[in-house]
């Protein structure tokens, strides 16, 4: 993540340790994503056999994984968006 805005010059590390929240908006967005995967698993393979309970395990894993790129980034922005706001009137 770029240290300022390109665009407003608004700093993203507001404070020293300031990211440590995100940890917990990318922990809620993993457990959304998760149960969305639940959703779209229980249909195909209906946890008939263990096999399948390893089976979402591993499916699960490679999508939190695969999303991981956009989850921490996305997260971060949510996280910054409850302390700066958005300024309609801001001229570059
Ligand atoms: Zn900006």
């Amino acid at each position: 993540m770029k240290d300022e805005c390109s665009t407003c010059h608004q700093i993203t590390e507001l404070e020293t340790g300031f990211w440590w929240g995100t940890g917990y908006i990318s922990y809620g967005l993993a457990v959304i994503i998760s149960a969305l995967n639940v959703v779209w698993f229980t249909p195909i393979f209906h946890w008939a056999t263990i096999y399948s309970v390893w089976g979402f395990l591993f499916a699960n894993a490679a999508v939190l994984a695969i999303s991981m790129p956009w989850l921490v980034r996305f997260s971060r922005v949510f996280y910054l968006s409850f302390f700066v706001q958005y300024d309609s009137s801001f001229n570059k």
